[in-house]
């Protein structure tokens, strides 16, 4: 049995962040990578808007500079996954999938979210290769070119503006004959110019070559199948939040997110933090989950001292 000061569950920027403030206030964290190492931002290639590196920086070393920034504090990184955890009373208890027994003072919840795709063996072909569920991470790499947007909800709305920004042509892939999204939103794609709405369509499959996307070919409802060309296919048809494990003993909104205590991380189980996209549904980004990893760490520390 491991006994554990801080148990950090997840390792992208919120995990991480979280772990090098927990262990740079001795509190000897221990932090489980979880099934991604690195969390979403390592399913993309640059990261340009992440403060602090004029000329972008590669996600597999922002990542790994993370990790090796909290090493170099003393938290205690470890390969694998918490497959059950008991939150009912302190210590909390958590068993890994190597059989790890942990007994834990505290828990920071950093699992993340998880986009959700289609599910076709072309989209999955081609993932990093022109498939992407993230404009504001890959947009750029698409600039004057025709980009294609699967969604019809906020979020789909507001990828599809931001790449109309920068792209010639945004098609939006909407299966309906109406958006999710709100009116505001809705206005905001009307007035681009340079946005094509496809309506009552899904796509069939992610067409493609050894360079990567050239293209989609959709399934109208009328019946009609045609193909679009595309350099870019988006994804924005939403996110699950990472928080099933926890889901007997954490509350969460209707769609999973984790709920938190005002400005805080605290969840509604004493001495158990939230930190990152599991509790974000708003912002989702790297720089916004590495700040709810401090709030987290600096939270789960004043909860440690108050109950030694
Ligand atoms: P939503 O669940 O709101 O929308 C998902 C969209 O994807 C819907 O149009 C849905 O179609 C479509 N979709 C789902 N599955 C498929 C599929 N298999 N094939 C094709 N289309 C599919 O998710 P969002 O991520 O857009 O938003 C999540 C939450 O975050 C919402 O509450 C939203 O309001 C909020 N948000 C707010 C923002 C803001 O205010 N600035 C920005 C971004 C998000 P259908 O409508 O037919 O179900």
């Amino acid at each position: 049995m491991d006994k554990v000061n801080i148990l950090i569950i997840g390792s992208g920027p919120a995990g991480y962040t979280a772990a090098i403030y927990a262990s740079r206030a001795s509190l000897s964290p221990v932090l489980y990578e979880g099934p991604e190492p690195g969390g979403q931002l390592t399913t993309t290639t640059m990261v340009e808007n992440y403060p602090g590196f004029a000329r972008g920086v590669d996600a597999f070393t922002l990542m790994n500079d993370m990790k090796a920034q909290a090493a170099r504090f003393g938290a205690d990184i470890r390969r694998g996954r918490i497959v059950s955890i008991d939150l009912s009373s302190r210590p909390f208890k958590a068993k890994t999938d190597g059989g790890v027994e942990i007994e834990a003072a505290s828990v920071i919840i950093a699992t993340g979210a998880t986009a959700k795709y289609l599910g076709l063996p072309s989209e999955t072909a081609f993932k990093g290769l022109g498939v992407s569920a993230c404009a504001t991470c890959d947009g750029f790499l698409y600039r004057k070119k025709d980009v294609a947007v699967v969604g019809g909800g906020d979020t789909a709305c507001e990828e599809a503006t931001y790449l109309a920004n920068l792209c010639r042509k945004v098609y939006m892939i909407v299966r309906r004959d109406v958006f999710r999204a709100s009116k505001a939103m809705q206005e905001r794609v009307f007035s681009m110019p340079n946005i094509e709405i496809l309506w009552n369509c899904n796509t069939r499959e992610v067409l493609g070559d050894r360079s990567g996307v050239t293209g989609a070919r959709l399934l109208r409802k009328d019946g009609e199948v045609f193909d679009i060309k595309v350099d870019g296919f988006f994804l924005a048809i939403g996110h699950h939040p990472n928080s099933e494990l926890f889901k007997e003993w954490i509350a969460t909104d209707e769609n999973g997110y984790i709920l938190t205590e005002g400005k805080t991380s605290r969840t509604n189980v004493p001495g158990v933090f939230a930190a990152g996209d599991v509790q974000d549904p708003s912002y989702r980004q790297a720089v916004t989950a590495a700040a709810s990893g401090c709030r987290a760490a600096l939270d789960a520390e004043k909860f440690l001292l108050e109950n030694k």
